[in-house]
């Protein structure tokens, strides 16, 4: 595929040009949180930062989302109206969550309408992470600082230009109608390279990971639990900041005879998540509420996903009030579970 060259101060041309057959998303600043939203006309995204504190996902899936209207004259199904979705910026730990998201809610034989209308004809254009931050991890969970996975192309700042490389053939194809958009030379796919692989080593080299499933499903009744989630205040920072993370509730609001069926993300570290009608709590504790966030991103999702549920962003390490910390979470479970022999 062919590589082009983006010069930063043709950027809003290009946008603008995205913005003719895209809704255009990319991250921006708003009260001190930095998110993605939609870009006004002639608005700039604001890419001076690696990692948004808000994940991405909330593009494909909102944090609230109105799914249903009813009245006394029966319901009736919103749905997305917009133009398809360009999602410019992303880094590529987000670009991967957008896909394992998409394996739960798009399958064989089931298809999450709302995730899937807003997914359909997207556009994801990454930038790679020149100087990963000390909370990334993303290269112990098969992902890296330029994978590509998830991502319609993947751009490299070099510093006055991104190159632009083509990963899917939509990527190609919308990169090639761009006017103006110049082809990349061979010196400047080095110098991509050369950052790439200078980001790459600049990352600690990570533990082999290849028994923390069976470690952790050995652990499952160990008092190894109750120590590493002794801390945990159960305020739901780390799920909500996650880009993988995906449950949600329904709620109906109705007033007069009218009302409305939300959807709103919802989290397995809160108790009322799992409390049953009866008033059964099968994950009574905080231990039992983080063990299952950590069973399922490590353990559960390796069987339903074949592989890890997390793609080592770092924000639930740099949001948690009380330090704890995913990585020493999973170095500790492969060590206790060799110490105690019971590794699978
Ligand atoms: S578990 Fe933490 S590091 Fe992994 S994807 Fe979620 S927020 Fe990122
Ligand atoms: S952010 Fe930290 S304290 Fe809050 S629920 Fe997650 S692990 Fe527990």
């Amino acid at each position: 595929m062919n590589k082009y060259k983006l010069q930063k101060d043709k950027l809003q041309n290009f946008l603008e040009q995205l913005a003719e057959r895209f809704a255009v998303y990319a991250p921006v600043e708003k009260n001190g949180i930095t998110s993605f939203a939609e870009l006004e006309p002639g608005q700039l995204p604001a890419l001076d930062f690696l990692r948004t504190q808000k994940p991405p996902k909330d593009i494909f899936y909102p944090q609230t989302e109105v799914i249903l209207k009813f009245d006394e004259d029966g319901t009736k199904s919103t749905e997305y109206t917009g133009k398809p979705i360009a999602v410019f910026g992303v880094r590529p730990c987000d670009a991967k969550g957008f896909v394992i998201v998409e394996r739960v809610f798009v399958d064989k034989k089931y298809e999450d309408f709302y995730w899937a209308i807003r997914r359909k004809d997207s556009l994801v254009i990454s930038i790679g992470c020149n100087e990963p931050l000390r909370s990334c991890f993303c290269n112990w969970v098969g992902g890296g600082p330029f994978d590509t996975t998830g991502s319609d192309v993947l751009a490299t700042d070099t510093g006055t230009e991104y190159i632009l490389q083509p990963v899917s053939e939509f990527g190609e194809r919308v990169m090639a109608e761009i006017e103006k958009l110049e082809k990349a030379t061979e010196k400047d796919i080095d110098k991509a390279k050369a950052l790439q692989t200078k980001a790459l080593a600049s990352m600690p080299e990570p533990p082999a990971l290849d028994s923390l499933k069976s470690s952790l499903d050995a652990l499952f009744d160990d008092p190894f639990w109750d120590e590493v989630t002794a801390k945990c205040l159960g305020c739901a920072a780390c799920t909500f900041s996650c880009p993988t993370c995906y449950c949600f509730d329904i709620q109906d609001e109705s007033r007069r005879g009218k009302g409305v069926r939300i959807r709103i993300w919802d989290t397995c570290q809160f108790p009322l998540f799992t409390k049953e009608g009866s008033g059964h709590n099968p994950r009574k504790s905080q231990m039992s509420r983080l063990r299952q966030r950590y069973m399922h991103k490590f353990s559960y999702m390796v069987e339903t996903q074949g592989e890890f549920g997390c793609v080592g962003c770092g924000r639930c390490v740099s949001s948690c009030p009380v330090n704890i910390d995913v990585r020493e979470f999973i170095v500790e479970a492969i060590a206790t579970a060799r110490d105690k022999g019971v590794e699978a």
